[in-house]
């Protein structure tokens, strides 16, 4: 009788992942993930399941990740409208996206499905990168949806002392700041009334955007740039384009910026290095990520698209 002796299981040699969620034809996921991958030697393949394309409803999206992991996937990223729904699916949740209650991440692990968070990191490792030695005392956000979600569980993780709330929908600003309250006890967490907007403004450390205002075919700023104190900062989440009115305005004025590839690039950073246990290369793929950005504004300009 021959003796074999015990081998550890191999590492994947090829890595399939995929996103679900809605409107996501264009997403620069792919080939972000798939270049930085074959950067570290990796085969990785990164394909997107569009519910309205596969004309199924978000409340699917548990049967797709059980399709996917008996196909072989090792991870699913989950984006809008999916994340809060992928919560009550999962065998296991990272504690910070158990404390977001929203997953982004998903991986197939020992045939358990493992939610993750991603956006709050990588939106985190922006601001310390690109604000570092700013102040993070008094801190207003404009839009409180999934991304704002993320950035005030992220500012209020980094330490914000005061942070403060204002959306045109002020139930959901209410809605959020109850959750970070419950979540960060000792820090202030409060909600802006549209009439006191320009006043939280003109008393801001920094300002976060977090509404589509700023995107392609939504132009627009959300607040009075005018207002800044001088050395306020000033952060938005809007990435196509990379240079929204917002960033334009308050760089012209002087204002330190941080526009909304950092966190794009963050989150994917961070679910790649989840997925293949390897260190991307987070300068290759902000500067691969900043040129998919370009070409897909001039596409979608030329298009009509844009989300
Ligand atoms: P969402 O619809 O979930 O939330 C947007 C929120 O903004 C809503 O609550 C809405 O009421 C509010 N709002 C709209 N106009 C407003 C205004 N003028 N003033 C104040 N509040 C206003 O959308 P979302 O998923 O949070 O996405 C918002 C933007 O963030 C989009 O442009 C999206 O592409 C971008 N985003 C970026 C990243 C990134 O990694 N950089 C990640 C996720 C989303």
């Amino acid at each position: 009788m021959t003796h074999h002796s015990p081998r550890a299981a191999p590492l994947p040699t090829r890595y399939l992942v995929g996103l679900i969620g809605e409107g996501i034809g264009a997403s620069l996921s792919p080939p972000l993930h798939e270049a930085e991958a074959a950067a570290l030697g990796l085969q990785y393949e990164y394909r997107i399941f569009d519910l309205i394309a596969l004309r199924r409803p978000p409340e699917d999206v548990g049967d797709l990740l059980r399709q996917a992991q008996r196909d072989g996937f090792a991870a699913m990223n989950i984006t809008h409208p999916c994340k809060q729904l992928v919560v009550e699916i999962v065998d296991e949740l990272d504690p910070d996206a158990a404390r977001l209650g929203a997953v982004n991440l998903v991986v197939f692990d020992d045939g358990r499905l493992v939610g993750h968070n991603t956006d709050w990191v990588g939106y985190r490792d922006g601001l310390t990168a690109g604000l570092a030695g700013a102040s993070f005392d008094r801190v207003v956000q404009v839009g409180c949806g999934g991304a704002g979600a993320a950035t005030a569980y992220a500012l209020l993780a980094h330490g914000v002392t005061r942070l403060e709330l204002f959306d045109v929908d002020h139930g959901r600003a209410e809605e959020l700041a109850t959750r970070m309250r419950a979540l960060f006890p000792a820090q202030h967490v409060a909600t802006v009334p549209a009439d006191e907007l320009p006043r939280a403004i003109a008393g801001a450390s920094g300002v976060v955007h977090a509404t589509p205002l700023g995107m392609l075919h939504h132009p627009g700023v959300a607040f009075d740039v005018s207002l800044l104190p001088r050395d306020a900062w000033v952060s938005d989440v809007v990435y196509r384009p990379l240079e929204t009115e917002l960033i334009r305005q308050a760089a012209r004025r002087g204002h330190p910026v941080l526009d909304g590839g950092r966190m794009a690039v963050g989150q994917a950073y961070a679910s790649l290095q989840i997925i293949t246990g390897r260190l991307p290369d987070r300068d290759r793929m902000e500067a691969h990520f900043r040129a998919l950005v370009a070409d897909a504004v001039m596409s979608d300009g030329a298009k009509g698209s844009s989300r």
